[in-house]
């Protein structure tokens, strides 16, 4: 029996069948109706799960849904900062509701991306796990001693908020001086611009990756201005949690070693303590899907 899996964004929707072994056997993507009412958001997501149900033959052995924070997993409720009419969205009710008679879980998209890549993708063997996403925000989840970790209300590992300027600029959650507010694609590109990088028209953190590459010293140094800051924050989390892996995926994690070598780099520099010494970053590997992967996983796990 497939596993029916969802991953509710602010930009896209996605839906998938999963097998026993994880593998998606059909995905959809649409985008998210973001700025339209509530009931405009779930009619395409009811349309998606249709879809879904008609190829699995009719019927599925359980459904998991990823979805974009924060979410409130005993209450099976979402408010993703990026769809404003989902505050309290019952969507674990409401998946029931057209799936009914099997279990629907729900967790944060952070954490079924770290379940996703721990269970097929560059996390596979680790035991104390961060995944993350750097992209047009930084985001993540844990998978500690082996199992998703979604701490008291479902949105532990929301890595993108731990403070590594304590005098920072301000940032999107209302706070300031984030680790997303340094190292998200916009805001390196943002930096990038009020340094005197010539940005071309409606530039991106693929285009700031393409200038860093041709050796562009601005774009460059943007780089590793996130790097540092990302390095600072997984040097705390680390050692809070133990962890012996970082993944990291996401539209800036494509620029390869751009982020990746300064991000090891300031890393060695902050992460003194002898347990932190095998404490390993890798790119991820699933890329879109982890998501999807770690839902149907969540369901597995039940
Ligand atoms: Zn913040």
């Amino acid at each position: 029996m497939h596993t029916l899996c969802l991953d509710i964004g602010g930009t896209k929707i996605a839906a998938g069948l999963a097998d026993p072994s994880g593998d998606l056997v059909h995905t959809a993507k649409r985008r998210t109706p973001a700025a339209e009412g509530a009931e405009a958001v779930w009619d395409v997501v009811a349309a998606m799960i249709a879809d879904a149900l008609h190829a699995a033959g009719g019927a599925v052995g359980g459904v998991g849904i990823a979805s974009a924070g924060p979410i409130d997993r005993h209450r099976g409720t979402v408010s993703p900062i990026n769809i404003a009419s989902w505050r309290g969205f019952p969507v674990r009710d409401r998946v029931s509701a057209v799936v009914p008679g099997v279990p629907v879980e729900l967790g944060g998209d952070g954490v079924c991306m770290a379940l996703g890549e721990h269970w097929l993708g560059a996390g596979r063997g680790a035991r104390f796990l961060l995944g993350m996403v750097v992209s047009t925000g930084v985001g993540g989840g844990l998978v500690l001693d082996g199992a998703p970790y979604p701490g008291r209300t479902g949105n532990a590992g929301h890595v993108g908020h731990v403070v590594v300027d304590e005098d920072g600029a301000q940032c999107a959650c209302g706070g300031r001086g984030c680790v997303e507010s340094i190292a998200s694609g916009p805001s390196m590109v943002r930096w990038a611009c009020d340094n005197g990088w010539c940005a071309p028209r409606g530039a991106g953190a693929k285009e700031l990756a393409g200038a860093a590459a041709a050796g562009d010293t601005v774009a460059l140094a943007a780089f590793r201005r996130g790097a540092t800051a990302l390095a600072a924050m997984i040097a705390s989390v680390g050692a809070v949690c133990d962890l012996d892996l970082v993944v990291i995926g996401g539209g800036v994690a494509k620029s390869g070693r751009l982020l990746f070598d300064p991000l090891r780099a300031a890393l060695s520099d902050y992460a003194r303590l002898d347990f932190l010494a095998g404490l390993r970053v890798a790119p991820a590997q699933l890329g879109g899907t982890a998501g999807l992967v770690g839902a149907a996983r969540l369901v597995g796990l039940g």
